[in-house]
């Protein structure tokens, strides 16, 4: 990626070679854009759901029919396989979509509030979901094309206009996620793409008065973001970073669990906010566990993601390859060893391939067990038991998503639950941000908020409740004006009445209630 006034230059990061060019947007086009926003959500939130539904099921078609090209271009864009592309980008957008169409008008229903109190049950409650209005979105370029598309669709479903920013990294992407979305039949201006850099497009949106943010990406820039909202206070959700660690006990399928290693720690070059950075064995299996590991690792093969027989690629940033390098050198200068690497293309014109790198000796003085690496490496450490493990875990500031690997699922769901993590799987790592269904986010300072799911699906409307009085010939409520010492005596007899724990307060409690009751029924 390079940026001059006008355009950003996108970049194959495997190759060098340029694969097109993405216009800049300025403060004054994004300011246009809110404004049209605006006009078109109040069109569009008017809209039956069904009738949204129906609009956008073009998308459907558009993302089975260009398959090919999405994935080839996410792969030329991020540096990833084509397999990567398709397993965790263009399918599980298909996938969210169909679920999101399908689900949407459930989830956007009006929900009774059931009743808290007989007392008070001629008051009924209803709760609705009001569409926020502009939600704006900004996204990483580790996984371009799924993490915003199902925001995308999540928004516009429930009645919102959106504003879309993509990494600047990841130009092409966006530019292709934009063409995907204009299959939709949408009101002229309801959806925007907007290239400008991260802090400028935060700064903008926040001063342009959208009326949420969902933004995903590292946590200092969340932290601004946050900052930077409480002057309006503009409601966010924050996907941040993670650190997530694997959990193995010792009675696991050692090579089911080498595997996740190797497929959640190192697919996307080990660039995924939930992928395996942190191994904790038990010492039973320890041995046998990384022998497998090694034998899995040494036989990647390490390739341009544009080979589909390439199991892991580029790295999409040389400043990612610096951190992931610095992370490798503090852990060894601290007494790590380099347990195994894979091999890297013997293709000189292939740029930005780093090994993939399993430490042992590794131990939570080191950067690379403390912080998010982002990259191919995982480091693995033995513990005498699962208690250990756990500690271990959760001796970290993130806490986005874990896995326990054990043939007893009774045992692996009682560790998973001790695991400060926002989706923990068992025998499984990663993968779950594939699953509509299942809430995204984590603990600690890896989010705020969640997205995907029904709870994703109801951050991006409000809960408006709607009080109904249904009881017509009640005239008055007991407690409303004018005040006396009799009203004060019902009010607390109706207290004793409901919950005095001796029978004759009870009474006594029904008596003054009674004397009260009548004002209920009378115009005053
Ligand atoms: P980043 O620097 O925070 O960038 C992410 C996005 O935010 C880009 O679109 C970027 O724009 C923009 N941005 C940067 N600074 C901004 C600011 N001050 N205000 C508003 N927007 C800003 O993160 P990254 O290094 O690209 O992405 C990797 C991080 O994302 C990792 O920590 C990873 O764990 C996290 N992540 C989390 C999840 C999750 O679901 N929890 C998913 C994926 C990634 P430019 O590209 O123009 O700079």
């Amino acid at each position: 990626m390079r940026a001059n006034t006008t355009t950003t230059t996108c970049i194959n990061p495997a190759t060098g070679e340029t694969i097109g060019e993405s216009p800049l947007h300025s403060v004054e086009d994004l300011k246009t854009a809110v404004e049209s926003a605006r006009k078109a959500q109040a069109e569009w939130a008017a809209w039956p759901v069904k009738k949204r539904v129906k609009a956008l099921k073009p998308v459907l078609r558009y993302l089975v029919n260009e398959a090919d090209a999405l994935s080839e271009m996410i792969t030329k864009d991020n540096g990833k396989t084509r397999v990567d592309a398709m397993a965790t980008e263009v399918l599980p957008a298909a996938v969210a979509l169909k679920y999101y169409m399908k689900h949407s008008k459930k989830f956007l229903k009006p929900r009774s509030t059931g009743c808290g109190t007989w007392v008070l049950a001629h008051k009924r409650s209803k709760i609705h979901r009001v569409p926020f209005g502009v939600i704006g979105i900004i996204s990483p370029w580790n996984y371009p094309f799924a993490i915003p598309f199902s925001e995308v669709v999540m928004a516009l479903l429930s009645g919102n206009a959106v504003i879309l920013k993509t990494a600047s990294q990841t130009q092409m992407v966006g530019l292709a996620l934009e063409k995907s979305i204009r299959a939709a039949s949408l009101p002229e201006g309801l959806f925007s793409f907007i290239n400008m850099s991260g802090r400028d497009a935060g700064k903008a949106f926040l001063e342009n008065r959208i009326d949420k943010l969902f933004f995903t990406g590292s946590v200092n820039a969340g932290k601004w973001l946050m900052n930077k909202a409480s002057e309006t206070l503009t409601p966010v959700v924050l996907e941040l970073g993670g650190n997530d660690a694997m959990l193995v006990c010792p009675d696991a399928d050692l090579n089911r669990a080498a595997s996740g290693a190797v497929w959640a720690g190192l697919s996307n070059a080990g660039q995924s906010c939930g992928g395996v950075e942190r191994v904790y064995v038990h010492q039973d299996v320890y041995d046998g566990f990384l022998e497998i590991l090694k034998k899995k690792v040494e036989a990647l093969r390490v390739d341009n993601g544009m080979n589909f027989d390439a199991d892991m690629a580029a790295m999409t940033t040389k400043s990612q390859i610096d951190a992931v390098n610095a992370h490798i050198d503090d852990a060894v200068k601290k007494g790590a060893a380099v347990f195994v690497q894979s091999n890297v293309p013997t293709d000189e014109k292939l740029e930005n391939f780093i090994p993939a790198t399993v430490l042992t000796g590794v131990n939570h003085d080191m950067d690379v067990m403390k912080e998010e690496t982002f990259g191919p490496v995982m480091g693995v450490m033995k513990v005498s038991n699962m208690e250990e493990a756990v500690q271990l875990a959760n001796d970290s500031d993130l806490g986005l998503t874990g896995s326990v690997w054990s043939r007893s699922r009774k045992n692996a769901k009682a560790i998973a639950k001790q695991v400060r993590a926002g989706a923990v799987t068992i025998n499984d790592h990663l993968m779950s941000h594939g699953l509509p269904e299942t809430p995204w986010g984590g603990f600690n300072q890896s989010s705020l908020g969640r997205s995907h799911g029904k709870i994703g699906f109801d951050e991006m409307t409000e809960p408006q409740v709607i009080v109904n009085d249904v009881l017509p010939f009640a005239r008055r409520n007991m407690w409303w004006q004018p005040y006396s010492e009799k009203i004060y005596k019902g009010l607390k007899g109706l207290m004793e009445f409901l919950y005095s724990p001796k029978f004759g307060r009870r009474l006594s409690g029904m008596g003054r209630l009674l004397k009260i009751l009548p004002g209920f029924f009378k115009r005053k």
